[in-house]
Parts: structure tokens; C-alpha cells; sequence
């Protein structure tokens, strides 16, 4: 599952490609993948201003109304040139001016959605991105003081930080050196500030290291803005940790599989 970093990198491609670009139509091969069907036809012959994000969501900014990408699992943009022969997993083709784009989604889990009102759609579902300054010490101390969840859930809760999955919840609580079952509401205030600036930077790492998927980016492998990450936990049980060279432990945490040093990581 592509994560904020990935994501991130998948919209700087995608800006580059297809900002200033006019839409001119779209051919649907596999239904469920677009939810308002009606509501993509009518942005027919609009420019796409700009590609952002706002957590995993990639967002085209049309003129009346923006379209939202969820790649989910496995989806991923291919730019083909014009009328060429789309692949079986080409869900949806997007035909611009002069190129197509495909979307492709082997287990066809992303969804594609128009909203005319991305105040009303992200209502609460979404909490503050990593770098919005309201993101403070204070923030994540009165989100967790009356929950008792484990901190690796409260990394992943959405509507706390939008953007952090499984990988970087993991490499996040190994930096803070706490153990993902730590109870939030026994984290003290100096940690949630550390927690602030490990999250801003375990993600910029991993987007800095997109860059480098970006420039070596050819469309005949797609944009999936996967690339190779420095990781300390995740995918590692059983080897040996980097700092103290115990072995790493698997376990699930909200049926999540989690990565941790049983001795590095304390519960508080
Ligand atoms: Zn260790």
C-alpha cells in the first residue's frame, strides 16, 4: 500500500505530466473504480490546474470540481501515447490533448471520486498533515489524554495525522524509542514533541529519496513512487536491531503486522 511519501512522489509526477493539460474524455473499463461516473463526464474538456495531496488522496484540481485518487493496494498511472493498446489491468484511460493516461489496478481497490466540495468530503475523516503548523506538542497530547489505544493505532488514526501507514508508523516508533503497545494517554508531553519531529522527519527522508524515483522515472514502468527506503523495523523481524543488535520482534497490534526492538522500545 503506497504511503504519504509514495503518494507524494506519485503527485509531483503527475504535476508535471498533466497540469495545464486539457481532459478531453475518459473510457472506464471496470466500473466500481470510478464512484460518480456522471460527475468525472461533465469535467469533459476542463484543464487540470494543479495536483496536490491531502493525506494518501491525490487531488486534480479541474476548474468546477476536483477529482480524488485513492490507489489503495496497487493502484498506479501509466501516460501512454495517444490510442495506444491499454493493458488488461487499465481500469480507467483518461484521454488528454495529446497523450493518454491509464490507471491501472491489478486488484482493483483504488477508487477515483469527484467532489465539488472537498471541505464536506474530507470532514473529519481526515486530521492535520504533518506539516501543518497546528500539529504541535499540544495537539497529539489532547487527542491521546482520553484514549487508551496503543501508539502504534494512534499513528495510523487518519483523523489525528493524515498520511502515516503501516511502514512509517513502525520506523516512527522505533525513533521515538517506545514500544508500538504503549498506552497513549501515559506519553508525556516532551514525547509528543519528539513524536512531532520524527513524524515530519521519517516522512520527509522517505520523500527525499523519491526524488531520486523521479528523475531516474520512465512511464513504461509507471508511477507506482515506490523506491528503496532506509528502514530500521518494518519487514525486518528476526534480524538483528541497528542500534543494539537484538532481534527484532513481529507482533500484530490492531491487526496490524508490527516490527519492533523489545529492547530499545520501552512500554511506557
Ligand atoms: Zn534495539
Amino acid at each position: 500500500m503506497p504511503e504519504l511519501p509514495e503518494v507524494e512522489t506519485v503527485v509531483r509526477i503527475l504535476d508535471e505530466q498533466i497540469t495545464h493539460h486539457r481532459l478531453i474524455d475518459s473510457s472506464v473499463y471496470w466500473d466500481k473504480t470510478i464512484v460518480n461516473r456522471d460527475e468525472l463526464i461533465a469535467l469533459n474538456g476542463q484543464q487540470v490546474q494543479k495536483v496536490s495531496r491531502r493525506g494518501k488522496y491525490i487531488l486534480w484540481q479541474m476548474e468546477t470540481a476536483t477529482i480524488l485518487i485513492h490507489l489503495r493496494m496497487e493502484g498506479k498511472f501509466y501516460k501512454l501515447a495517444k490510442n495506444e493498446a491499454r493493458n488488461k489491468h487499465s481500469h480507467v484511460i483518461f484521454h488528454f490533448d495529446d497523450f493518454d493516461l491509464a490507471f491501472n489496478d491489478t486488484r482493483k481497490f483504488g477508487r477515483i471520486e469527484v467532489s465539488q466540495d472537498l471541505e464536506h468530503f474530507f470532514n473529519h475523516k481526515l486530521g492535520l498533515e504533518p506539516w501543518d503548523e497546528l500539529l504541535t506538542k499540544e495537539y497529539l497530547r489532547n487527542k491521546a489524554r482520553s484514549r487508551k489505544v496503543h501508539l502504534k493505532t494512534f499513528l495510523l488514526d487518519q483523523s489525528v495525522i493524515a498520511g502515516i501507514g503501516n511502514i512509517y508508523a513502525d520506523e516512527i516508533c522505533f525513533k521515538l524509542k517506545l514500544s508500538p503497545f504503549t498506552r497513549v494517554h501515559r506519553i508525556p508531553l516532551y514525547k509528543w514533541e519528539e513524536c512531532v519531529d520524527v513524524t515530519r522527519q521519517v516522512l520527509q527522508e522517505a520523500i527525499d529519496s523519491g526524488g531520486s524515483t523521479i528523475r531516474s522515472y520512465t512511464a513504461s514502468l509507471g508511477i507506482t513512487g515506490r523506491f528503496q527506503l532506509r528502514i530500521h523495523v518494518y519487514g525486518r523481524a528476526n534480524q538483528p536491531c541497528h542500534d543494539c543488535h537484538t532481534h527484532l520482534i513481529r507482533s500484530v497490534v490492531g491487526q496490524r503486522s508490527t516490527v519492533y526492538c523489545p529492547q530499545c522500545q520501552k512500554r511506557l
